[in-house]
């Protein structure tokens, strides 16, 4: 099958970050060639330029992007949205969030995780990284299978802590062996679009054990490890108290960081933790937008970055943002550490960008797989719209159209979104998926929530 994305501004996130007119031709799963021609007023001119394909989309008036990466969220959280707004985050999860996963069945949670999937694809995002509830996680895998987005995902683990609703809890021996098996299961399958990650949920939650296990477990099968980390001073006490350290030197004590490492929020950090994060490559997941709505703080991105650290950018659960949203994330990551440092010139558009492409498929280690519009690389590619009377009016050229991308468009320009070559979302519309049965499903599904919590 060979598809064009044809007459489009192709933002390309190449080396170069070379930004040009032009069409891509993708072969089945893969970007075949990335032409670079005039803009076309007549489609057909174009056809007589490119040779042999099966189907034309026409991206006249649209950007054509690399699909945009997330390294945090929480399918098992999207229909908890509304469930808990402007709480403090213990507060957060101990009455809302902790006894909600706790009441999901498999098919809740199934219906959550199509629906988080299919907010993800329509606004462009073609890459997350995922944490799921303690139970249930088998449903979620399917979701995801289903739906052919690419995920590093896995079961949420907690052993420890008061707090934590009964259902949540697990043992040692039944969470290692139920994230092995689900590892075993699901890691690279289905084309290689889903792998899994093993998820302590942070450390307040877990064993010292459980979390050394995670990390030789993650060895044994060379896998990711994903948490959360300094989120919340409340959580890095509590850390203290328990360890005699400071959270991030803790987790590098038991072999808890690494290039295979994700850790999200990383806020309250003294600068010794930053450098062990530099050293380490571990990877940073930035959720600007819960981190402001669950009032946590404002994580040292800026400096971070200046330093060489790895970081990413994610929207977190649906109940603290309350979106799923990358051009919320990037438009926030570019605002708010300007306003909190006093200086406009930091995060600019175009690195916020790159958070969201190239940066985070390197950090990822997926730089020669995905992230820019490069021949060779997997079809994750999605295209947006340019010609709304919102869109920016001054011609868009390899300087400002980061602009256009962070500061003006919105999840709801995106027009069409390719997985792997598949295409997911046409029109804004998902392909695959009936949106309206979809949504009478969720509907129905957290009503029965709220009047049956168990
Ligand atoms: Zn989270």
């Amino acid at each position: 099958m060979k598809r064009v994305l044809g007459n489009g501004l192709i933002v390309t996130m190449n080396q170069n970050r070379e930004v040009f007119y032009g069409s891509v031709l993708i072969k089945d799963e893969v970007i075949e060639r990335v032409i670079k021609h005039d803009p076309f007023e007549n489609l057909k001119d174009l056809k007589n330029g490119i040779g042999e394909f099966d189907e034309l989309i026409d991206c006249t008036g649209q950007l054509i992007l690399p699909g945009l990466i997330q390294t945090h969220t929480h399918l098992t959280q999207t229909l908890f949205k509304g469930l808990g707004d402007d709480l403090q985050l213990m507060d957060w999860l101990q009455t809302k969030i902790w006894p909600s996963e706790a009441a999901h069945t498999a098919e809740t949670n199934y219906i959550s995780s199509k629906v988080g999937i299919g907010e993800l694809l329509k606004g462009g995002t073609t890459t997350i990284v995922n944490m799921e509830s303690v139970n249930h996680t088998e449903s979620s895998f399917e979701a995801l299978k289903e739906m052919g987005i690419r995920a590093i995902s896995g079961k949420c683990m907690m052993d420890y802590n008061e707090g934590v609703p009964k259902g949540l809890i697990e043992s040692l021996e039944v969470s290692l062996s139920e994230s092995e098996r689900l590892l075993k299961k699901w890691h690279q399958t289905h084309n290689g679009l889903i792998e899994y990650a093993l998820a302590p949920r942070f450390v307040v939650s877990c064993s010292d054990e459980l979390l050394k296990a995670s990390v030789k477990m993650s060895r044994t099968y060379g896998v990711r490890l994903h948490t959360h980390a300094s989120e919340n001073k409340g959580e890095i006490a509590i850390v203290r108290r328990r360890t005699g350290m400071e959270n991030i030197d803790y987790l590098k004590r038991i072999g808890f960081l690494g290039k295979h490492v994700i850790l999200a929020h990383c806020i309250h950090l003294n600068d010794l933790e930053v450098q062990h994060l530099i050293d380490s490559e571990t990877v940073i997941a930035h959720c600007p937008s819960s981190n402001m709505k669950l009032a946590s703080g404002f994580a040292p991105v800026h400096a971070m970055l200046q330093r060489g650290a790895k970081v990413t950018l994610g929207a977190d659960g649906s109940p603290c943002n309350n979106e799923l949203n990358i051009f919320m994330e990037m438009r926030m990551a570019a605002l708010i550490h300007k306003g909190n440092q006093l200086d406009s010139t930091i995060m600019n558009a175009k690195s916020v960008f790159e958070m969201a492409t190239i940066k985070a498929a390197e950090a990822l280690g997926k730089e020669s797989e995905i992230g820019s519009v490069v021949e060779g690389k997997h079809a994750d590619l999605i295209t947006l719209r340019i010609d709304k009377l919102e869109s920016m009016m001054v011609p868009l050229n390899a300087e400002n159209v980061y602009a256009q991308i962070v500061y003006n468009a919105s999840s709801r320009d995106v027009c069409h979104t390719l997985v792997n070559g598949a295409l997911l979302v046409t029109h804004g519309q998902l392909v695959n998926v009936s949106e309206a049965d979809l949504y009478l499903d969720a509907k129905k599904a957290i009503i029965n929530f709220i009047k049956d919590p168990k």
